[in-house]
């Protein structure tokens, strides 16, 4: 097997609210093919760590892309470096169909009109977010009709046509039916390989199935980071996870 390549290295990150430290020294290491699930109480900083990757909040400290810094880019230069996020709530288009919701995200940057104008030919890229995602029998309606688990996929499929190799997504799976869990966690497998997948989670028996590694926060800090079941066995885990 070839060495695995280090896609993301997040060192020392620390974001403050009003002297309120929400993310405190942090260090985190992606390599590629990781699917990392970020863990914790509520509170523990996992959103504001994800905001701060993907330059939503100011932060300190390093988080170097392939050894290119994040910290200071602003949030299209980082999304256009290759870091791409979802949110809880899935934005996609709903006027516009699947198709033309990722057209627009494939030419992130250039004027929606002119994409929509052109007719004919899906590109490769889109014809494999398409396939990678399942959505490809949906091409052509509007994104508004799609089931809930359907545009949380639609939008990782516009993280894809961006070319994005790290992406986080914040709570994939909140509100889903069981067989969109299972179906949600093959898509990320299916992301998994070349790329890099962070996923913010408070559902532990879909981490349990797809994590191939775990960092638990706690108030800011990394508390715990290794396999599932090396988390699961740390005391520490243990206890601020009391009773699961
Ligand atoms: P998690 O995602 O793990 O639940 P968050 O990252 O949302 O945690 O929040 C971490 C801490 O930072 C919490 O105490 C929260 O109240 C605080 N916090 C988050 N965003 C802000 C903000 N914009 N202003 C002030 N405090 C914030």
């Amino acid at each position: 097997a070839g060495m695995s390549s280090q896609y993301l290295e997040v060192r020392d990150l620390r974001v403050t609210f009003d002297g309120f430290t929400a993310v405190d020294g942090v260090d985190l290491t992606l390599m590629q093919g990781d699917l990392r699930f970020l863990i914790g109480p509520n509170g523990a900083g996992k959103t504001t760590l994800v905001d701060a990757i993907t330059g939503l909040v100011p932060a300190t400290g390093s988080v170097a892309k392939s050894g290119v810094e994040l910290i200071g880019k602003k949030v299209h230069k980082i999304a256009r470096l290759g870091v791409g996020r979802t949110f809880q709530t899935a934005s996609v288009f709903e006027q516009l169909s699947v198709l033309q919701n990722l057209d627009i995200a494939a030419g992130a940057g250039r004027s929606a009109l002119t994409l929509l104008r052109r007719r004919g030919s899906v590109s490769p890229q889109i014809e494999e977010a398409l396939e990678i995602t399942g959505l490809g029998h949906l091409r052509d309606k509007p994104a508004g009709i799609l089931a809930h688990g359907q545009k949380q996929w639609l939008e990782i499929g516009m993280l894809l046509v961006q070319n994005a190799d790290v992406l986080l997504l914040d709570e994939p799976v909140a509100g889903m039916s069981h067989d969109e869990r299972e179906e949600t966690g093959n898509l990320l497998r299916r992301i998994g390989g070349e790329r890099t997948v962070v996923v913010v989670e408070h559902d532990m028996d879909f981490m349990r199935a797809f994590a191939t590694s775990v960092t638990v926060l706690h108030a800011g800090k990394v508390l715990a980071e290794g396999t599932v079941e090396e988390v699961q066995a740390d005391p520490k885990v243990q206890q601020v996870y009391l009773g699961t």
